[in-house]
């Protein structure tokens, strides 16, 4: 099964041994960055395979291959032989592991590290994106049957992670490591075993000053959150498909209750920018089910097979499941966002309620949808107008535009807010971030935004200083998920683990980052 290998990049050896005790139990080998040693630490290197007690990879990553060695690569040779040097014939004391990449050839280097038991990591390192003949590259680059092959590339799109993993299916070696790096190769990482590796690189994200690789993710959150190490080729896969996926706590959720009920099961957050590219992936890793978020909602519909009357009526999926037929699509966001309003506001109904929506999205059809059904009045407001004028339709609603006109509409629809659009959300854009600052609350409104990274929106803050009720999309999120939950699995969440877990998240706010 493939190993945690905890990169090692601090600037003395003490301290990388400190981090290696703190977090020795979340890996299954160390991998000591050289590169990122002050200089004078470097007589220490050779004693620290006996200190670590744990196989070590040893690197002197160059600065062209997004490692931090700048000296000439004469320099660079005499410290890997020094390293490798002095071999105990208990193999424990020496290095496991060498990485030398592609271009390095000095043969007898490399013989003496064999006949000592060191495995050499053959790598290629490519820093801006996919080569066109990357199968061809892996075919030629190992030397000896004993080499293992590291192709690291840092993607920039879905179909980079796509080529990747093909070159890794191609490529026929038993150890092998293929590594995505970046914001859209963070699956990856997680799920190296399917992705053929047999090691994945983490860090200790907390403790260090520099990250060893783009997207490496924090170890103990891999080893205790993604369970990396019960992963299998047979474990079922289920993720949430977004763009940005810069915060969610998806990951957080599903993957606790799946620990907690201990399913042989895992949820991968799968930053997409492309929908085709990305259910080609799909259908590899054989994945069961999926959240889908902004700005899919609607693009997965040409994908479904089947979906809910739910769906059919608001045009707009978030949860998507393998059913005989293909994908069924089911939407969770309206039964999710009208069981949190109606808890918030202590009502069981809307009547005699006016009701302004933000947005005219999937999340935004949803609320609607769910106003109408629980007997409100409400106006749509929209950046592009005509679109908050196709949902009013449908429901004899007002319908109206982020301007002036649009606030003089809102005015009358006050009892409630619903923030349905991801501005203001973290990742989503920094400069804008209050759909409309126009907008001035008199106190007297409830205002819901579904938005819950961060747990208080830019919108959200300005109308709590106003004195309005409010609350953010957590509590939606956490409902929604629930009946996801059931969707995929086909039993619902024990009450004492949700009400656990609710508590839980409520505390400690458990954003998982993608990078
Ligand atoms: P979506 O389908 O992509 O819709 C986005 C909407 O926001 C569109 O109407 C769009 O207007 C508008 N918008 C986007 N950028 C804007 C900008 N810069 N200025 C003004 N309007 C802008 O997204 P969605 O799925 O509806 O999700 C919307 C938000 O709700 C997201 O933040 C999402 O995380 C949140 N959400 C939360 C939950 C929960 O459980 N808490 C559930 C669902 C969604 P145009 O039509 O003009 O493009």
């Amino acid at each position: 099964m493939a190993k945690i290998c905890l990169c090692l990049t601090a600037k003395t050896i003490q301290r990388n041994l400190e981090i290696l005790n703190k977090y020795r139990k979340f890996a299954d080998m160390a991998e000591l960055r050289v590169d990122c040693l002050d200089s004078d630490e470097q007589h220490y290197i050779r004693s620290f395979p006996e200190l670590a007690g744990m196989p070590v990879i040893l690197t002197i990553r160059r600065d062209v291959d997004g490692g931090y060695f700048s000296g000439g690569e004469g320099a660079r040779i005499r410290m890997i032989a020094r390293s490798l040097a002095y071999a105990n014939d208990d193999s424990r004391y020496n290095f496991a592991y060498v990485d030398l990449e592609d271009d390095f050839c000095v043969p007898s280097l490399e013989e003496a590290a064999r006949t000592f038991g060191t495995k050499i990591i053959r790598s290629c390192h490519y820093l801006q994106g996919v080569p066109d003949n990357i199968s061809e590259k892996v075919r030629t680059m190992q030397r000896s049957a004993d080499e293992i092959i590291k192709m690291a590339v840092a993607v920039k799109t879905t179909g980079d992670v796509n080529k990747v993993y093909q070159a890794s299916k191609e490529c026929k070696s038993n150890d092998k490591i293929f590594i995505c790096m970046g914001h859209y190769g963070i699956f990856s990482r997680i799920l190296a075993e399917k992705f053929g590796s047999f090691l994945t690189y983490s860090s200790a994200l907390s403790e260090i000053e520099i990250p060893g690789a783009p997207g490496q993710i924090d170890v103990k959150v891999l080893a205790e959150l993604y369970r990396f190490r019960k992963i299998t080729k047979k474990t079922k896969v289920y993720g949430v498909i977004g763009n940005p996926l810069k915060t969610t706590i998806s990951p957080w959720f599903f993957n606790t209750v799946f620990g907690l009920e201990n399913s042989d099961a895992v949820y991968v957050p799968f930053p997409v920018n492309s929908i085709n590219d990305f259910f080609q992936l799909a259908k590899e890793f054989d994945i069961q089910g999926l959240s889908v978020t902004v700005p899919y909602k609607e693009t997965v519909l040409s994908l479904l097979s089947k979906y809910s009357n739910m769906v059919q009526s608001i045009g707009a999926c978030n949860t998507m499941y393998q059913c005989e037929e293909g994908w069924f699509g089911e939407n969770t966001d309206c039964t999710g966002f009208s069981d949190s309003l109606l808890a918030f506001i202590n009502k069981k109904h809307l009547k005699h309620l006016k009701v302004s929506v933000i947005g005219a999205g999937g999340a935004a059809r949803a609320a609607a949808a769910e106003i109408y059904r629980m007997g409100g009045k409400a106006a749509i407001l929209n950046r592009s107008a005509h679109k908050a004028k196709n949902i009013a339709a449908k429901y004899k609603f007002q319908w109206g535009g982020l301007d002036n006109q649009g606030i003089e509409i809102m005015s009358k629809y006050s009892d409630i807010i619903i923030q349905a659009s991801p501005v203001g959300m973290d990742g989503y854009d920094e400069v804008y971030n209050d759909p409309l600052e126009l907008y001035h609350f008199t106190g007297r409104e409830a205002v819901m935004d579904l938005i819950y990274t961060p747990p208080l929106s830019p919108f959200l803050k300005r109308a709590a200083a106003a004195g309005c009720k409010t609350i953010n999309g957590y509590d939606m999120v956490i409902r929604q998920a629930c009946l996801q939950y059931a969707a995929f699995t086909g039993h619902e969440i024990p009450a004492q683990l949700l009400s656990w877990i609710s508590t839980t998240a409520d505390n400690t706010w458990n954003k998982i980052h993608t990078g």
